[in-house]
């Protein structure tokens, strides 16, 4: 039996997360934390019993109270609901798949509390990497990715030590504007951005496959799981999304995991690395596939890629720079506020006004993210 927490059960990951439940009888729900959709988190827990539930939002919180009523549970609510969560003994995994800076504290205080992470929240790693990992190891705590790329290095790794490595070939799908020149992208709707060729995720890591934001994040991301060099890392675009990434050796050799694209892998295996369970569904077909295929990122059409390894070579703060400026320019995308092409814009201008903290700390991390937000707002 593992008792599992998860912060963020209402999205896209959370809800896959549950199914990988349902299908476990061994994994025991124990807490559930969401933003504001009372009606799921209702439904979760009437199907789940966990023993605790938060919602971020005050309201939202004491209305599920009076909605569940009738059921022994412990409803907390914001960022203390989140800690109560993190720390709480009932909780063994901790899933975090809440979108966001948000999942920094609450992903410290597991740590600190001991407990196993399956990370999907690589915002948090973006940001507080250099917190994260030596805190994990000082407390002898594993961090097992979820995000598919990093669940596939980690499985193509094996136990390999670092040194081995010659470099993480980080697969990409190319999004859905793959081909298209930076004048074509002039006018892409928020519709448009919002269909993915090979994945159905969440609004804003949707946008950011788009814009290859996404990639650059999961740059940053594979160099503080893996503990690699940035120009260890190389993305490689293949469209098909059946290599979800893959580690070539100092011998030349390449290990890669494979698979039909369904986050349900993913989890599963980082719920219960390091075992591998059985688990139904689609299989690879590759007399159907007949090809796989790979091209180089454009960078010219796609900056936000080549953002992304400046501001790991920046290191200290600018990760949280990248991150915060992309964040709230897909807000403000998605609410039609600004253009597409904005959005790396916008991101490249808050690395040029920002000064650099080096080593920053919890603090120093959210006032950056605060800064940032501030700036775009004054610059739109
Ligand atoms: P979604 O937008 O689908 O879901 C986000 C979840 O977080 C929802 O349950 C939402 O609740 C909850 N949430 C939002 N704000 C808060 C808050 N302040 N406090 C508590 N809960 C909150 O996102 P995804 O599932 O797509 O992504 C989650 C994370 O996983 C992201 O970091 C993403 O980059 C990463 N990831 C996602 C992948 C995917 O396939 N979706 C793949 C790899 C990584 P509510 O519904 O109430 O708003
Ligand atoms: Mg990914």
């Amino acid at each position: 039996m593992k008792k599992l927490g998860i912060l963020g059960s209402t999205g896209s990951i959370g809800t896959q997360a549950l199914e990988v439940a349902r299908e476990n009888p061994e994994l025991v729900v124990t807490a559930l934390a969401a933003g504001s959709n009372v009606d799921l988190m209702e439904k979760q827990i009437r199907e789940f019993h966990p023993r605790m539930a938060v919602m971020w939002n005050e309201k939202a919180a004491s209305d599920l109270k009076n909605r569940v009523a009738d059921l022994d549970i412990r409803i907390g609510c914001g960022m203390e609901g989140l800690l109560e969560i993190a720390a709480s003994d009932q909780v063994e995994v901790l899933l975090t798949a809440v979108v966001g800076m948000i999942g920094i504290r609450p992903t410290i205080a597991a740590i600190e509390s001991g407990k196993t992470i399956a990370l999907a929240n690589k915002e948090t790693l973006v940001t507080a990497g250099h917190i994260i990992m030596p805190l994990a190891k000082r407390c002898q705590v594993p961090i097992l990715p979820v995000d598919s790329e990093h669940s596939a290095i980690f499985q193509s790794l094996n136990g390999e030590p670092k040194e081995r490595i010659e470099k993480i070939l980080l697969t990409a799908s190319g999004g859905p504007f793959r081909g298209k020149t930076r004048q074509e992208l002039l006018d892409i709707r928020v519709e448009d951005a919002l269909k993915h060729p090979n994945w159905a995720m969440g609004r804003k890591i949707t946008i950011d496959s788009s814009t290859l934001v996404n990639k650059g994040l999961e740059v940053i991301e594979a160099r503080w799981l893996f503990d690699v060099l940035p120009e260890q890392i190389q993305v490689v675009v293949h469209p098909q999304s059946i290599i979800h990434s893959m580690v070539q050796y100092v011998d030349g050799g390449i290990m890669a995991q494979l698979g039909v694209p369904d986050m349900k892998l993913p989890i599963q295996y980082a719920l219960f690395y390091p075992d591998r369970r059985p688990m139904g569904g689609r299989r690879v077909d590759f007399f159907a596939l007949g090809q796989l295929t790979f091209e180089e990122p454009d960078i010219e059409a796609f900056p936000g890629l080549r953002l992304a390894y400046q501001a790991l070579r920046e290191g200290g703060s600018m990760p949280t720079v990248y991150n915060a400026a992309n964040e709230k320019a897909v807000s403000l995308f998605l609410d039609r506020k600004i253009s597409y092409l904005q959005i790396p814009e916008l991101i490249e201008a808050s690395m040029q006004n920002h000064k650099k903290i080096d080593n920053p700390n919890v603090e120093q991390i959210l006032q950056t993210e605060a800064e940032v937000y501030e700036y775009i707002l004054t610059e739109v």
